[in-house]
């Protein structure tokens, strides 16, 4: 007689649902990966209307690859602008340092290097979300993380009342000044950079080669790319500033920004000078923290690990979060044990990565020698500029 099927009880998944918090890229994409993993899911954003904050968002291949499995490249790309190259230019004479083609690199590393207005990547995910039964419930602040019935919930306040939303799983992706990380007990103050960005939109100048332009100077640099399917030209000046800005993201005060940039190129001060305003953030990041979850709820994107914008993978590290907490899990069978899982795969590399973005703030506003010394050694990398970040890229 042939042996008795043994009797495998079917693993119970490690959760069924899930509360996001907040619906920037990083909750839209998380929202997204664990729709698709099976779980029902629900999103909160205190904000009333996922309106237009930020600018363009430069998406590098370990971002656009996790895109393209959720089945959204194609739309992606009708939106966005597919860069020639990164061309590094000396600030002040506007002479080209070094010039890597991201075409050859897209290919080595499987997806493409693409530029985004961040409002229409936001609006693509939600309208993905959304078509794959996604709630999002807009103009609901968090209030309260609370134990709920062997699982958890959110309290928000939706103008005057307070509503519960239960699951058996918290993502806290709200941003670096994260509420559910606070909860979490290991708060950790956003670090002023002394850096200020001010980002405008302009016209596209005449003749202007749809590459990603950065311009470095003395404590200052400019960044020029185009969006908006290649109509408007996406501008981010960042300046060194010692005090920090009272307020998170504001109107940016123009002559302070054509004053940095007096003494710069021709090109540099016609593209900011074409700007009819700029919007200001002080720049913020925050020190690795010791750890992102506790029991049934987790941190994800900023909230995580909020880092400096100098390696362009804030929100590509993000979207790399909600795709590695869909797999831990669809992999485990205990809520905690995922969310440790997926803790203990990304907090090295992103920690990594954090590091790396603040050692290019110094890097790109050197002055005197080490700037001669840096921009030798930008010449010599040449076409192989890219593959210093593979390890980014690729993974
Ligand atoms: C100048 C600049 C340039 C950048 N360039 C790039 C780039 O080229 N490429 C790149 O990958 N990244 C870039 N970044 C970084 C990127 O924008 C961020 O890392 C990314 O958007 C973070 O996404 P997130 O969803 O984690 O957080 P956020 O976008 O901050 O979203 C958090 C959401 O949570 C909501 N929220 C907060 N508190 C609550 C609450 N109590 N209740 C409910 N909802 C709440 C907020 O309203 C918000 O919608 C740049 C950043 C800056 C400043």
């Amino acid at each position: 007689m042939a042996d008795p099927i043994p009797f495998r009880p079917r693993p119970r998944p490690a959760a069924r649902s899930v509360v996001v918090v907040g619906a920037g890229i990083g909750g839209l994409a998380c929202a997204i990966a664990l729709r698709r993993a099976g779980l029902t899911v629900q999103v909160v954003e205190q904000a009333r209307k996922l309106k237009e904050v930020g600018a363009g968002l430069q998406l590098t291949p370990n971002a656009t690859r996790i895109l393209r499995d959720f089945g959204l490249l194609t739309r992606l790309e009708q939106v966005a602008v597919t860069p020639r190259s990164l061309d590094v230019r000396n600030g002040y004479s506007g002479a080209s340092l070094t010039r890597a083609h991201y075409g050859p690199a897209a290919t080595r590393y499987g997806a493409p290097f693409l530029v985004v207005h961040r409002a229409e990547l936001q609006a693509l995910l939600a309208e993905a979300a959304q078509a794959e039964g996604v709630h999002i419930a807009l103009g609901s602040d968090l209030t309260a993380v609370e134990p709920a019935f062997g699982g958890v919930r959110a309290v928000v306040k939706q103008g005057e009342n307070l509503v519960a939303h239960g699951a058996d799983i918290l993502v806290g992706a709200d941003g670096v000044r994260s509420d559910v990380r606070a909860h979490l007990g290991v708060a950790r103050p956003p670090v002023f950079a002394q850096r200020l960005a001010f980002r405008a939109t302009v016209p596209v100048p005449p003749r202007h080669p749809p590459d990603v332009r950065l311009y470095l100077g003395r404590n200052a640099h400019l960044v020029a790319y185009p969006v908006k399917g290649g109509a408007m030209l996406n501008l981010v000046a960042i300046v060194r500033q010692m005090e920090p800005v009272a307020r998170w993201s504001a109107p940016g005060d123009s002559a302070a920004v054509h004053a940095a940039f007096a003494d710069w190129a021709p090109e540099v001060r016609r593209l900011l000078e074409s700007a009819s305003h700029f919007l200001c953030w002080g720049l913020y990041d925050i020190e690795p923290l010791p750890r992102w979850s506790s029991g049934r709820v987790t941190l994800l994107g900023d909230a995580a690990h909020a880092m400096l914008p100098f390696l362009a993978q804030g929100a590509a590290q993000a979207i790399e979060d909600a795709a590695a907490l869909a797999r831990a899990l669809g992999r485990e069978s205990d809520a905690a044990t995922a969310l440790k899982a997926y803790e203990a795969e990304r907090l090295p590399r992103t920690a990594r990565i954090q590091s790396e973005a603040r050692r290019n703030s110094m890097i790109y506003h050197l002055s005197g020698a080490p700037r001669l010394a840096r921009d030798l050694v930008l010449r010599r990398q040449g076409a192989g500029l890219l593959d210093r970040y593979g390890w980014i890229y690729g993974g």
